[in-house]
Parts: C-alpha cells; sequence; structure tokens
C-alpha cells in the first residue's frame, strides 16, 4: 500500500517517504528534525517482560513500607501513598490529586493497560476496542512522574539529614527498580508494531500531490477529502483519536492556560509552600527559601537542582511559551526549525517543576511527631503544583506546526519528500 511507506511528521506536519529502518537507525524529519522512528529489537517480548516486571515492582513499591522516620526514639512509619492522605486530610485535596494520579495513578494505569494490549497481541489476538486502549497509554505517558518523586525522596532525606535518621523501606527499593523497568519498557515499546496489528477497514490511500490529514496518536495518514466544517469531527478509524489538521483553538487555548499560569506563579512564589514546627520553634518556607537553606547546608548540587526545577524551569516555560504564542499571533518567519526545538524543550524539561511538590508530599507523611517534629504543606504548594499542571496543559495545547505554516501554503499539496 502506498501510505506505508509514508509519514507525515507530527512537529511540522511534512509528508515524506520512510526508508527500510536498519537495526539500530533513527529516522528524524527532513524538514524540522523531529524523531520520527526508531528502530527497536524484539520490542513486543521485551516490553512485555517489563511490563510483568513493573506490575510486581508496583505492588511491592505499594504494599511495602516505603519511607520511615526515627526521631528521639519516635518512629513514623510510611507507606507510598501515605502522602497523599496526609495532604487530603488538611484539606488540600487539589494537591493530593494531583500527587496521587502523577506518582501512582498514571503509571500503575499505564503498566497495567500495557498489559492488557500486550498479552492478547502476544497470543495473536486483538481484543475488542484494542486501539482505544493503547491510545490510552500513549496519553498517560507524559502524566506518569515516578522519576521527579524519587528526585523529591532525595531533596527530603538531605533536609532531614541533620534532624533524624531516615530508614528506607522494602517498599522504596521497588519503587526505584520500578523507575528503571518503566523507563526500559517505554524505551522497548515499537508504538509502529502495536499499531500496525490492527487491520483497518478498506480505504483510499492519498493520491500523490493530495493533501492529507495524519492522526496526532497513531500517526494513521488519510486523504485530507472533507468539506472543512466536517474536517475537526471525524474520528481515526485506527484509534478512535478525533482527527484534526491543527489541534483546535490551540491559540486561544494555549494563551489561556499561560496567562492563568503566569497569574498564579506569583502566589506560588511569594506564599509558603510549607510550615515546620519543630521543638517548638515555627518556620515557613517559600520555594526560594527552601533552596536557600539547601544552600547554606553546603548541599548546593541540590540547591542548584532544586532551584533550576523549581525557579528556573516554570520561568523559563512561561517565557518560551509566550514566546512561541507571539511568534505565531504576529506571523513571524524566522527560525522555524530553532523554535520547533524550544517547543521540545517546553516537552521536556516541563515536569521537573513538580519535585517541590513531592518534597511537601513525602516531608508532611514523615514529619508527623507532634510536638517534637511536625510539616504542614501550606497554600503556595498548591498555587504552584497548579502552575506546573497548567503549563503542561498549555505546552500541549500548543500545536507546533503552527510554525511551519506560512510555508505550509506554498508546499502544501504535501509531496512526498526523502
Ligand atoms: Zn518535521
Ligand atoms: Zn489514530
Amino acid at each position: 500500500m502506498v501510505h506505508d511507506a509514508l509519514t507525515q511528521c507530527l512537529e511540522c506536519d511534512l509528508l515524506q517517504r520512510m526508508p527500510p529502518l536498519g537495526p539500530g537507525s533513527i529516522l528524524r524529519c527532513v524538514r524540522c528534525g523531529a524523531l520520527l522512528r526508531r528502530h527497536r529489537p524484539a520490542s513486543l517480548d521485551r516490553t512485555l517482560a517489563l511490563t510483568l516486571a513493573g506490575l510486581i515492582l508496583f505492588v511491592a513499591a505499594n504494599g511495602f513500607p516505603f519511607l520511615a522516620l526515627e526521631m528521639r526514639g519516635q518512629v513514623q512509619a510510611t507507606n507510598l501513598a501515605s502522602g497523599v492522605f496526609d495532604l487530603y486530610r488538611e484539606g488540600m485535596w487539589g494537591l493530593a490529586g494531583a500527587v496521587l494520579f502523577t506518582s501512582i495513578l498514571a503509571p500503575g494505569l499505564q503498566l497495567f493497560l500495557l498489559l492488557l494490549v500486550l498479552v492478547p497481541l502476544w497470543r495473536g489476538r486483538l481484543p475488542a476496542g484494542f486501539g482505544r486502549l493503547f491510545r490510552q497509554v500513549k496519553t498517560l505517558a507524559p502524566w506518569g512522574m515516578m522519576d521527579v518523586f524519587m528526585l523529591g525522596i532525595l531533596v527530603s532525606t538531605v533536609k532531614l539529614a541533620d534532624l533524624a535518621e531516615i530508614i528506607p523501606g522494602a517498599g522504596l527499593y521497588a519503587f526505584a527498580l520500578l523507575i528503571l523497568v518503566l523507563a526500559a519498557a517505554q524505551a522497548s515499546l515499537d508504538p509502529d508494531i502495536v499499531w500496525s496489528r490492527i487491520p483497518l477497514p478498506p480505504r483510499r490511500p492519498p493520491q500523490p500531490g493530495e493533501p492529507t490529514l495524519v492522526c496526532h496518536c497513531c500517526e494513521l495518514i488519510s486523504p485530507w477529502n472533507l468539506p472543512p466544517d466536517a474536517r475537526d469531527r471525524r474520528r481515526c478509524p485506527r484509534c478512535g483519536a478525533i482527527l484534526h489538521h491543527r489541534k483546535p483553538r490551540s491559540l486561544q487555548r494555549a494563551t489561556a492556560l499561560l496567562v492563568a499560569a503566569t497569574i498564579l506563579y506569583l502566589p506560588a512564589n511569594l506564599l509558603p509552600i510549607m510550615q515546620t514546627t519543630s521543638l517548638g520553634q515555627v518556620q515557613s518556607d517559600t520555594i526560594l527559601s527552601g533552596a536557600i537553606y539547601l544552600l547554606q547546608s553546603g548541599m548546593w548540587p541540590l540547591a542548584l537542582v532544586v532551584f533550576v526545577a523549581s525557579i528556573f524551569v516554570p520561568l523559563l516555560k512561561i517565557l518560551i511559551l509566550a514566546l512561541l504564542l507571539a511568534s505565531i499571533r504576529w506571523g513571524w518567519n524566522w527560525r522555524r526549525r530553532d523554535r520547533t526545538r524550544l517547543y521540545r524543550i517546553l516537552e521536556l524539561v516541563g515536569r521537573w517543576s513538580m519535585v517541590d511538590i513531592f518534597v511537601v508530599t513525602i516531608l508532611v507523611a514523615l514529619v508527623q511527631l507532634g510536638n517534637i517534629a511536625n510539616v504542614v504543606a501550606q497554600p503556595g504548594a498548591a498555587f504552584f503544583a497548579a502552575v506546573v499542571v497548567l503549563t503542561l496543559l498549555a505546552a500541549r495545547s500548543f500545536d507546533p506546526r503552527l510554525i511551519w505554516d506560512g510555508r505550509q501554503e506554498r508546499d502544501h499539496g504535501a509531496r512526498p519528500r526523502t
């Protein structure tokens, strides 16, 4: 079939011919440099084995004791979800929900859905709704933040080092292994192999020179033969995602989310994110004062990590998004490839800002020793989590193909390039 040898870039919309992939090879878009395909050996078998291992580790990480804190003979033991319950009890349910989703639900669901997809595939069967199930695996992937949570554990442990002794439990070791296994599973999974197993109803392949539409999820290319008013309401025949030429109202949505994030950035940084009571002394910490504390304790590498992740990255995200949105709003033509690169940076670094939220969650769970020592989350943390989530959503609503649209008109008719 003609359309099997073609691929359409999700970042610049260019239709191009795909040479066969050799072992270990990588295919990049000729125009914007986006990663199009990567060869992954024994993809299905490896991913299935890693997914099974991941599920066992997931149960262990949640079931076994996670971290314990010992101070003046008192021991406070926690498991992975303890912080979420404590935040919820303190009335910070939005924050609790964000932490629960990113550190437990999203990775767990992702593993479970992968198993539901891979086991039937391995047995040579395709259950009903297979494409839709696999689509959810892709949707959930960016929201799993166990690696960021692990960094949060490291920062919390250093913060508590002078105060108390931290005892790692079996759950923590399982969690650390789970991060590696999940990363390996994601790296070995070749979505194209999974998608290619789904039989498609007979359809007309796009003709040379005909404008085409690519599914943002499974990357199936369809001819763009619909009347303009129906273009945004058609579903992909393979994965069920709604097909659209550009993400709907991309500029308006991204701008609204960005404005909201920028407004909340102020209380997120000015208000305290947590309050520590230690032997009668009460201390409130903002994001910045937390980083300064680490610096004063001589932990400058960690202070740098916290400063970059919590202060520099959110600001950088806001500035990059504002620049990209302005460049499209006013139709700037310069440096399309570099602006696409900026967009990729945005996608890559966004999640690491959650680290301080996880630090608060872990400290709230661990430090609950009544009058001796106690940590309570403060409103700044909720504002900060909202900034991170809003900027992540803004980046996701932004359509990088808009950067290339000025050119698109000139070479539309999408000639395949090699
Ligand atoms: Zn491209
Ligand atoms: Zn699709």
